[in-house]
């Protein structure tokens, strides 16, 4: 008797049961932290931060960084307080965002001398929304517990969270010696790398729970453990996250310049999202001189987006284009749109609710055009080397319209604004 055939596309085996999960994990349970007026941690979305690299002192020039970090979407901005004249521009800079309705929380970033900047400087102390502390950089020798507490003192005398931000660049030597020497003792010796990420580990944690010794409420405590490799990050968070319910700050340090910058962050912190891990981001790219800082604040939240985290904008789907496409005017009107919408969604935000979960597409020839533009809530199918010029739009799954002629961007353009009045509108 002759077996029938078997069909590969439909014949499938049945499914196995321990298939992996689709989608993230869920998120660690944290404990939340407010942070002006934002939360981080518990069940609010994962934040996305920002930091300047402005002359804290120079008053106008941050103001006006933070003012666009924040219309980029940086929901927390971070400045350096490293001297009386920074810690003194503070306030200032608080006053004019306000002036300029730019409500978005400051934090401010201390090392070495934070006790004495918050003692010489009330109004600092008063208009910063949490204070960064590195327990590597407090202080040093017999110093360093004491300055550690002034800060925690200064926290709770303002009624001000804390994010205790350990960095491999600044690891904490007297413990990273002490955790050498043990494990020189143990019967199966870790490798250095291992006792250094520990090092790192119990830097975070043991300063958190000797703030909370002092009197700060644990939910008033952010963690981070920042370190330059994407491997030994996730190890660390993986382990950090293990070990207590502090809500956790992610970032790669010193992630580095342009495309390696952007590949590094996403790679680490995709892996430790996607396993419910982190409650606030940010993502430290070098600029290019004279690049925009917030580019950084558009990959944190593209990064958040594109696992399905968190919608901050239309996301416009493109094919990369190849010998079909007949000019550069399908890249042009890709580029267009993606700019079109996020200029847009500052507004939208406000006036058409919802919209930045629309879906776009922009196709560059019949192959996979309509499929793609099916899929999406408005596609455009371009028209490739030898079709026919013409670039039928889909609606929602629907063939809306076919555009010919010299204004198919404006129009394409049009059809979103039209269609996001339509179903977003108030
Ligand atoms: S959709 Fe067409 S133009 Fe775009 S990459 Fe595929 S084949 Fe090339």
């Amino acid at each position: 008797m002759s077996m029938p055939l078997r069909d590969p596309l439909t014949d499938l085996p049945p499914p196995c049961a321990d298939a992996p999960r689709f989608g993230p994990s869920p998120r660690r349970a944290t404990r939340q932290v407010r942070v002006g007026g934002i939360a981080v941690g518990g069940d609010a979305p994962v934040v996305v931060q920002s930091m300047t690299n402005t002359d804290t002192a120079d008053v106008a020039s941050t103001t006006k960084q933070v003012a666009d970090l924040w219309r980029a979407g940086s929901e927390l901005v971070r400045v350096t307080v490293n001297t009386p004249e920074a810690a003194a521009a503070v306030p200032r800079i608080v006053e004019k965002l306000a002036m300029m309705n730019v409500h978005v929380p400051i934090i401010g970033d201390f090392h070495y001398n934070g006790h004495q900047l918050l003692a010489g400087e009330p109004a600092c102390a008063q208009a910063l929304a949490k204070y960064r502390i590195n327990p590597g950089n407090v202080g040093f020798g017999k110093k360093r517990d004491t300055q550690f507490a002034q800060l925690i003192e200064f926290a709770m005398q303002y009624d001000k969270p804390v994010r205790i931000g350990a960095n491999w660049g600044s690891l904490d030597q007297a413990l990273a010696a002490q955790l050498m020497d043990e494990n020189h003792a143990r019967a199966e010796p870790w490798d250095a790398g291992r006792v250094l990420r520990e090092a790192l580990i119990r830097s975070a944690l043991d300063s958190a729970d000797r703030a909370v010794a002092l009197g700060l409420p644990a939910d008033r405590i952010i963690l981070s453990a920042k370190v330059s490799g994407v491997q030994e990050l996730i190890a660390v968070y993986r382990e950090l996250a293990t070990r207590g319910t502090y809500a956790l700050h992610l970032g790669l340090t010193e992630a580095g310049i342009g495309s390696k910058g952007i590949v590094a962050s996403s790679a680490a912190l995709a892996v430790l999202l996607q396993e419910g891990i982190g409650d606030t981001i940010r993502i430290s790219l070098t600029p290019d001189p004279g690049a925009s800082r917030t580019q950084e604040v558009i990959v944190a939240q593209e990064l958040l987006q594109t696992l399905g985290l968190r919608a901050f904008t239309p996301m416009v789907t493109a094919c990369p284009g190849c010998g079909r496409t007949t000019s550069e005017f399908f890249q042009e009107l890709a580029k267009s749109v993606q700019e079109h919408v996020r200029d847009k969604m500052p507004t939208w935000k406000i006036t058409h609710p919802g919209a930045e979960n629309l879906t776009l597409a922009v196709m560059g020839c019949v192959v996979n055009g309509p499929g793609e533009s099916r899929h999406a809530n408005i596609g455009i199918s371009l028209p490739g080397t030898g079709e026919a010029p013409a670039a039928p739009v889909f609606i929602d799954g629907e063939k809306a319209k076919t555009l010919r002629g010299d204004n198919i961007a404006q129009e394409f353009v049009a059809m979103i604004d039209d269609y996001v009045e339509s179903k977003y509108g108030r």
